[in-house]
């Protein structure tokens, strides 16, 4: 059994991705070939955006977005400590400084609330409200913006999270790297914010056969900046640079393979509805499993199935228990980012994010694709539920 079975999902689709494949070998045009601008306008039409530009990663995604936004030194940009790295990585890079806020115990995702305190305890630079970073500048700090992460395919509770940014002046960036085809009150992630990023990475819900991302945004001006960034902050040609930017394209023959799968992406989002719905229908009569909450007017696209066990023993346990069945399981993440080495120089230290450090601890994912078979989810719970010694 796979945690993500990629050779499932190629199966029925291998013959049209090789076609792709080999229209890119016979044109030859490796770099911004005629499949980028067509997955693209795809793309865009799916979000239900005006723009949405591809890109090398999802990480390039996001700093694109935030090189757009002039951010650097002296700038606080707010977001979750539990994501993956790349989230406030691309802050740190810019000079900036990621100003952490602690998530929702059900959603696992930003806390509207403690967004609120933090921006305010960062503008009075008071500390005893909310956990600040503690470096040199951190006095002087302006908060220009906001990382919000739909995590594991739920999006964030974007009508809270734009009122505190328009409040305050702040830019969203919507990081649905994990989110792409997951919804929010009838409109899809990736045009829940300002601009929104996703990845393409072979894992993620919709995944390249290397590494890929995309940027959506409503603003004509932001595309216009965003297709500068994208190529060393060109202008007019190539040989015309009217600011700093990155070679961030995406790759010609990664759009070919992405549009052969964005073909039957709308038909495995159902699928992962399915198996989602199966899982906790099974789960759900032990209410100590917590599976995973998607509040009223959500669609979560499910890139992880996550639960939360009674103790970090208890995870052990688990996981073993499964692993000897021949189930695969993994933690996503076991350390969240303020106590990474690499975030060390922000000064914070554990106890600040309890939720984040808590759910860190107990939390696990269960295999989650579109092609997981009813015999199989059925095992899996079979194999869980008896681990728990019910
Ligand atoms: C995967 C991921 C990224 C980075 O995407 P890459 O394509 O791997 O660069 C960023 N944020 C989140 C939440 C992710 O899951």
């Amino acid at each position: 059994m796979q945690f993500i079975d990629l050779a499932a999902q190629q199966q029925p689709i291998r013959q049209k991705i090789e076609e792709k494949i080999r229209i890119v070998l016979d044109h030859g045009k490796y770099i911004m070939g005629p499949e980028i601008n067509a997955l693209e306008k795809r793309l865009a039409e799916f979000v239900g955006v005006k723009h949405c530009l591809g890109c090398a990663s999802g990480t390039d995604a996001l700093l694109m977005a935030l090189v757009a936004e002039k951010v650097g030194p002296g700038d606080a940009v707010l977001t979750s400590p539990f994501t993956f790295i790349a989230t406030a990585e691309v802050i740190s890079l810019l000079g900036a400084t990621p100003v952490f806020v602690d998530i929702d115990s059900e959603t696992f995702n930003l806390d509207p609330d403690k967004l609120a305190l933090a921006i305010k305890s960062l503008k009075s630079n008071d500390s005893s409200l909310h956990a600040l970073p503690l470096t040199p500048n951190a006095s002087r700090l302006t908060p220009r913006g906001i990382i919000s992460v739909d995590l594991f395919g739920l999006p964030c509770d974007y009508d809270s999270i734009n009122i505190i940014a328009q409040e305050y002046g702040l830019f969203v960036i919507e990081d649905a790297a994990q989110g792409l085809g997951g919804e929010y009150k009838g409109r899809k992630a990736g045009a829940l914010a300002d601009v929104g990023c996703t990845s393409f990475f072979p894992a993620k819900p919709l995944g390249a056969y290397g590494d890929g991302g995309a940027v959506f945004t409503d603003s004509d001006e932001m595309a216009d900046k965003l297709a500068s960034i994208r190529v060393h902050g060109q202008g007019e040609d190539k040989y015309n640079n009217v600011r700093i930017g990155l070679n961030a394209r995406l790759d010609t023959l990664q759009a070919a393979i992405l549009n052969a799968k964005l073909d039957i992406f709308p038909q495995e989002i159902d699928l992962r509805q399915d198996v989602a719905q199966r899982y906790t229908e099974l789960l759900s009569p032990y209410a100590m499993l917590h599976p995973p909450c998607v509040p009223e007017g959500y669609k979560s696209v499910w890139a992880q199935y996550s639960l939360l066990t009674e103790s970090p023993e208890s995870r052990v346990h688990i996981q073993e228990s499964l692993k000897k069945a021949g189930v695969p399981t993994a933690v996503y993440y076991p350390k969240p980012l303020h106590l990474q080495t690499a975030f060390a120089g922000l000064g914070y230290k554990k106890g600040d994010f309890p939720i984040s450090e808590d759910t860190s601890n107990r939390i696990f994912s269960l295999p989650m694709h579109p092609y997981l078979k009813e015999n199989e989810i059925e095992r899996i719970c079979a194999v869980f539920l008896a681990s728990l010694h019910l």
